[in-house]
């Protein structure tokens, strides 16, 4: 991946002005159109305010509505900025880091940090070809391993406040992942027929979850992870375990402990961080192509926990 510096940043942002240069151009890139005049004209900036106004009668325009930015006092040039440290840290950063590094206080830091992991959610189309399916447990303090019944049943490990992450990736392409209620396996099924085109070749564990992929036209292979056997031949889940170790990794090292309220968005996060793990493109200039889509609590199959 390209590297984006911070000179670079530095420079093509300076200052608050070229932020908002930046912003009129992705949400107005044929020119700013005024409503009255029902047509695109020359526009003039508002001297101390983020908003332009028609050359010809004078009608006022605001680009930052609707987006991220919208109803925020804090300078263009620091959300920037945090959208920057964001992309450009491998496991992420937490509100608490974003609230040292832009010097504002944690309730903006923290506001911030939720506005801009909205910009990573991802809208990806279903997976094909070989996809492996499991699932996980995260958050609240472990008191075991998950547990396999002799008829491969998978039980919930004894825990306070652990919540199911169901997952699915595409071998060598993109993750698909969703915080379940409660220790539902039984939603296994739906987010399979959500998340892969009919046809693929499922590889899951030997889970009773999984037991009906075949009649829903799916191949199934799976890996009898009760009697120790974690590859045979392509039969294997490690590329959704590797998706795993990310999550957790980020939010263990990163955030510490995650609500429930919460997890979901910190799944996405994680879930963008693999999906463009490979771009030629900085995450940054990722992140910032996004910055002006609003969203209204987009989410996958299943409601957000606690939401
Ligand atoms: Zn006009």
């Amino acid at each position: 991946m390209e590297r984006y510096t911070i000179t670079r940043f530095n420079e093509d942002f300076p200052d608050e002005d070229a932020c908002l240069q930046a912003i009129v151009e992705m949400v107005y890139p044929a020119g700013i159109p005024c409503r009255k005049c029902q047509r695109v004209r020359p526009h003039a900036k508002l001297t101390g305010r983020k908003a332009y106004s028609c050359a010809h009668c004078g009608t006022h325009v605001y680009p930052l509505a609707g987006t991220i930015f919208e109803k925020s006092t804090t300078p263009l040039k620091s959300w920037f900025y945090a959208m920057y440290l964001m992309a450009s840290t491998r496991c992420g950063i937490s509100a608490k880091q974003l609230e040292r590094e832009l010097g504002v206080t944690y309730k903006t830091a923290w506001r911030m940090f939720t506005q801009i992991r909205k910009l990573m959610e991802e809208d990806g189309g279903p997976l094909s070809g070989e996809v492996e399916v499991d699932e996980t447990y995260v958050g609240g303090k472990p008191r075991g391993q998950a547990s396999m019944s002799p008829s491969g049943r998978k039980y919930r490990p004894v825990s306070d406040n652990k919540i199911m992450v169901m997952g699915a990736v595409e071998r060598g392409g993109q993750v698909r992942a969703t915080a379940v209620l409660g220790s539902h396996v039984g939603k296994a099924l739906p987010l399979v027929d959500m998340h892969i085109m009919p046809a693929s070749t499922v590889f899951t564990d030997e889970a009773m979850a999984y037991r009906n992929l075949k009649r829903r036209g799916y191949t199934h292979h799976r890996i009898n992870h009760s009697a120790k056997v974690y590859v045979r031949g392509n039969v294997h889940t490690q590329t959704i375990e590797g998706f795993w170790s990310l999550l957790k990794n980020g939010i263990r090292g990163t955030h510490h402990a995650v609500g429930a309220a919460y997890l979901q968005t910190y799944v996405n996060e994680y879930v963008f961080r693999y999906n463009h793990r490979k771009d030629t493109a900085p995450m940054f200039e990722t992140l910032k192509a996004r910055m002006t889509r609003v969203r209204h609590g987009r989410y996958g199959v299943y409601a957000p926990v606690g939401e």
